[in-house]
């Protein structure tokens, strides 16, 4: 085990808008944050193609481009990258140093800001990964203007799946809602305002079986099965849009940090501060329900700001020595 003894000031987990608007954030308050960016760094835009609704890009901008501008922008300022992921981590309660490690080597951070994110669930069904990209997408909001007159598919019935159909049906053709159950989750209100659009079409109680490819390698059809007699049907679509809810990655913290039931962490009133002294959390990891690039930028930011402020209202503990229990939430 390698451990430098230095402590940082900030550490930041995570490298999706959040993580990045709060590395920016720290490194030009001359704070050096460190940011664990992971492998696979710059969260879930990553996969995404243009994006057409982050302020400041009239021209939209491609989702890869965006988040290598906002790495860009915070190295620029003195964040420190870590192209590496976070392994294990013991929160301090007594106001830190917490520790973090990467494999075997241990790190110490005075703060640290918990953004590693959300992803969104998926079906686990034959072809989804292979055409991901190519008529499967997780965002309608993002990709619906792509998919002028074609024939859609939404998967979920919660509100996501009747705000993303809503949204769908504005350029698509036909979107058809498929949900597994005749009752839907959403609320009242959403599936009124869904059912009174022309082009929604309802498919209960069906699940998606299968994706298939077209001649041209993109999305073809979907096979759909009735979850009350078994029947099979194939439905031609070029777009399988899935909204069935998200999964925020709060596994390194479970058990440290407060989380609510569906594994979200828990913040404190309009703050980024979690039940634990010295550690907040941003963007999709704590967000049920805007989680756009730009509201966890924003909260990337918020952040930043009470790391700066916890750390100019508690100097002492920046010298103090790896000690004090361990958090459990
Ligand atoms: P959600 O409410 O958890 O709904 C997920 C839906 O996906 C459910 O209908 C569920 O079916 C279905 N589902 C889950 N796993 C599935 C699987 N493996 N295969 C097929 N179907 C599956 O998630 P959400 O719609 O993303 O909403 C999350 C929260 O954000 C909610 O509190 C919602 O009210 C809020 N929200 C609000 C708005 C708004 O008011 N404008 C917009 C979006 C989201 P079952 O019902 O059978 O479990």
């Amino acid at each position: 085990m390698t451990d430098t003894g230095a402590i940082e000031k900030v550490a930041i987990i995570g490298s999706g808008p959040a993580g990045y608007a709060a590395a920016l954030y720290t490194a030009r308050a001359d704070l050096s944050p460190l940011v664990y960016e992971g492998f696979a760094w710059g969260g879930l835009l990553q996969q995404t193609t243009d994006v057409e609704n982050y302020p400041g890009f009239p021209e939209g901008i491609m989702g890869p481009d965006l988040m290598q501008r906002m790495r860009d922008q915070a190295a620029r300022f003195g964040a420190r990258l870590e192209t590496d992921d976070v392994t294990k981590v013991e929160l301090s309660r007594g106001g830190g140093p917490h520790k973090l490690w990467v494999g075997d080597d241990v790190h110490l951070a005075q703060t640290v800001v918990l953004a590693m994110g959300a992803q969104h669930r998926k079906l686990g069904v034959p072809g989804e990964q292979e055409l991901s990209g190519r008529g499967v997408s997780y965002c309608a909001t993002c990709d619906a203007a792509f998919f002028k007159n074609a024939e859609t598919l939404i998967v979920g019935g919660g509100d996501s799946a009747m705000e993303e159909a809503m949204f769908l049906s504005k350029f698509a053709g036909t979107v058809g809602i498929v949900h597994r159950r005749d009752e839907f989750r959403a609320s009242k209100i959403m599936l009124d305002r869904a059912r009174a659009i022309p082009n929604i079409e309802w498919l209960t109680p069906y699940v998606v079986e299968e994706l298939h490819p077209a001649e041209n390698g993109s999305l073809g059809h979907a096979r759909l099965r009735n979850t009350s007699d078994g029947s099979e049907r194939d439905v031609p679509i070029t777009g399988a849009f899935v909204a069935i809810g998200h999964e925020p990655q709060s596994q390194l913290v479970q058990g440290q940090v407060e989380t609510d039931e569906a594994g979200y962490v828990v913040t404190q009133g309009r703050s980024t501060k979690t039940n634990v002294p010295g550690v907040f959390a941003a963007g999709d990891l704590v967000d049920h329900t805007y989680r756009q690039a730009v509201t966890a930028a924003g909260s990337g930011c918020e952040a930043a700001l009470d790391a700066e402020w916890y750390l100019r209202d508690n100097p002492q503990r920046l010298d103090q020595p790896a000690a004090a229990g361990t958090a459990t939430a």
